[in-house]
C-alpha cells in the first residue's frame, strides 16, 4: 500500500499518556498499512482524501457467530428461551457447506464493514460435514471463513472452537453437534495446529466453546495446546449452566475454568453474565477479558452481567455482535451503559471515552491485534468515519461528537471503512462488492428454500 493521506474534520486521537480526546483538522498519513503522523489543526492539502464527521479508529467486533445472521427475524419475535432459540440455529447449521459457509459469511462481513467493524473475532465451531464426517479438508469450513473475511475487506480473528460432548452430564454429540466435535480434545488440537498461519489480515486462535461442551479433564489440554494466541469462551451466560456445571462438579463454570487452568492474560470469557461475588473475583485476579454482547443477551434473555464488577476486579472489557440479532458496535457500546442505568439507577458508570475503548483498543487486544484500536503513529490504519449531519447526528460540534456518536448515532451513519491503508467503504458504499443488501439477500434465500 502506497502512501496515503485522509484529512479528518474530527478525529478521536490517542495521546500519549493513553487519554484521548477529539482534535479538529487532522491530516493522518499511511505508509505501509501503518499511520506514520497525526497532525491536528492543519487544513486540507489536495492530495488527502477528506473525510467529513467524526473519524475514529475501526471498530472490533470480539465476538461473532457468522451464520447465525440467518436468524435475523426467524427467532426475534415470539415466546421461548436461549434453548428454544438454540434448536433454530441448529437447523441453520444443519444445512450449511463450504461453499454456503462462504457465501453467508461474505455477506456478513461485509454488513459488519458497512458498519465501521474492520476487525472480527469468529468464534468458529461448525468444522465437520452432516454426521461429523470431515471434509477433505478438515478445515474447509474455517477456510471459508477466512476467504470470506478477505473478501469483505475486513481482518480476522479466527477462533477455533472445541467442542466435545452435548452437555455437562457427559451426553455425546448428536443431531447437528455432530458437525462441531473433533471426538477428543488431543484430535481438535490435531486439526487446530493444521490452520493457516497468522497473515497481514489474519490471526489464529483457539476457543472452549463452553464448559458445557468440553469435558472436564480436557478443558487444560486446550489450553495447553491452543498456542499463545487468543483463547475465547462462552462463559456462565445462561443460569441453567451454572447449575448443571455446579450439578456435575461442584463448582461454578468460573472457578472450574480457573482450577483447569483456562484463566489468564490471552482468555477472554464471553457473556459472563451470571457470576458470583467469588466468580468475579476469580475472572479479574487472572487477567482475563471479557466480551458482553448486549444486543444478543437481550435477544435471548439471557440477563445483564456485572460488567462495571468485573472491570473493577481487573477485566478489559470488548464488545461482540454475537447472533447477529443487529450488527452495530454502536449500539452495543451505549447499551453496556444503559443497562447499567437501568439496573443501578444511576447514570455515567461508563463514559463515551471508556465505552468506545471497548470497541476499538478493548476488542483490539482481545483478538491479538495489540497495534489497532487507536489514532497515533505506530498503529495499523484502521480508521471509520461517522457522519455528523444525518437526521441522528446532525448538530453535534467537537465538544459533542463523541457523545453523539455513542449515544445516538446508528451503524448506517458510517460513511467511511479504511482498513489497513485500503478503501473498504467510501461514501456508505462497500467498494469491492456493491450492494451489500443483495449480496446478502443472494446469500441467504438458498438457505430458506
Ligand atoms: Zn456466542
Amino acid at each position: 500500500v502506497p502512501l496515503r493521506r485522509w484529512h479528518a474534520e474530527l478525529a478521536w486521537l490517542a495521546g500519549n499518556s493513553g487519554a484521548h480526546s477529539v482534535a479538529e483538522q487532522v491530516l493522518i498519513e499511511v505508509d505501509n498499512a501503518v499511520i506514520t503522523a497525526v497532525t491536528p489543526g492543519t487544513p486540507p492539502p489536495p492530495d488527502a482524501v477528506r473525510l467529513t464527521g467524526l473519524t475514529i479508529p475501526g471498530l472490533v467486533n470480539a465476538h461473532s457467530h457468522a451464520f447465525h445472521r440467518a436468524l435475523r427475524g426467524r427467532t426475534s419475535s415470539g415466546a421461548g428461551d436461549f434453548w428454544a432459540w438454540r434448536r433454530q440455529m441448529y437447523d441453520v447449521a444443519a444445512r450449511l457447506d463450504p461453499d454456503t459457509y462462504y457465501a453467508l459469511a461474505t455477506a456478513t462481513y461485509a454488513e459488519m464493514a458497512l458498519a465501521g467493524i474492520t476487525t472480527v473475532g469468529e468464534f468458529h465451531y461448525l468444522h465437520h460435514g452432516p454426521g461429523g464426517i470431515p471434509y477433505d479438508d478438515a478445515n474447509a469450513m474455517g477456510a471459508a471463513l477466512i476467504a470470506a473475511a478477505a473478501e469483505a475487506g475486513v481482518r480476522l480473528t479466527l477462533l477455533d472452537a472445541c467442542y466435545l460432548q452435548g452437555g455437562l452430564d457427559g451426553s455425546p454429540l448428536a443431531g447437528p453437534q455432530l458437525r462441531f466435535g473433533d471426538r477428543t480434545a488431543v484430535g481438535w488440537a490435531e486439526r487446530h495446529a493444521a490452520l493457516p498461519p497468522a497473515g497481514p489480515a489474519l490471526r489464529v486462535g483457539a476457543a472452549i466453546h463452553s464448559v458445557r461442551a468440553v469435558p472436564v479433564d480436557q478443558l487444560g489440554v486446550v489450553a495447553a495446546e491452543s498456542g499463545d494466541g487468543p483463547l475465547h469462551l462462552h462463559l456462565s451466560e445462561q443460569p441453567a449452566e451454572n447449575d448443571d456445571c455446579i450439578a456435575a462438579t461442584g463448582r461454578t463454570p468460573a472457578r472450574l475454568c480457573a482450577d483447569c487452568g483456562v484463566l489468564g492474560p490471552r482468555t477472554t470469557a464471553v457473556h459472563a453474565t451470571h457470576l458470583t461475588p467469588a466468580d468475579i473475583g476469580y475472572l479479574g485476579s487472572s487477567g482475563i477479558g471479557v466480551c458482553v454482547c448486549p444486543t444478543t443477551e437481550r435477544d435471548l434473555a439471557d440477563g445483564i452481567g456485572p460488567v462495571a464488577a468485573l472491570e473493577n476486579a481487573g477485566c478489559r472489557l470488548s464488545l461482540g455482535s454475537d447472533s447477529q440479532a443487529v450488527i452495530d458496535l454502536l449500539e452495543e457500546a451505549r447499551a453496556v451503559e444503559l443497562n447499567e442505568r437501568l439496573r443501578s439507577l444511576r447514570r455515567g458508570t461508563h463514559s463515551a471515552t471508556e465505552l468506545l475503548t471497548a470497541a476499538t483498543s478493548g476488542g483490539a487486544a482481545a483478538l491479538g491485534w495489540p497495534d489497532a484500536g487507536r489514532l497515533q503513529v505506530g498503529s495499523l490504519a484502521d480508521l471509520i468515519t461517522i457522519r455528523l449531519d444525518s437526521p441522528r447526528t446532525a448538530g453535534a460540534d467537537a465538544r459533542t461528537a463523541l457523545a453523539v456518536a455513542i449515544f445516538a448515532a446508528s451503524a448506517a451513519d458510517v460513511t467511511d471503512v479504511v482498513v489497513g491503508g485500503e478503501v473498504v467503504v467510501r461514501g456508505g458504499c462497500h467498494a469491492r462488492l456493491g450492494d451489500v443488501g443483495r449480496v446478502l439477500s443472494a446469500a441467504l434465500a438458498p438457505l430458506w428454500h
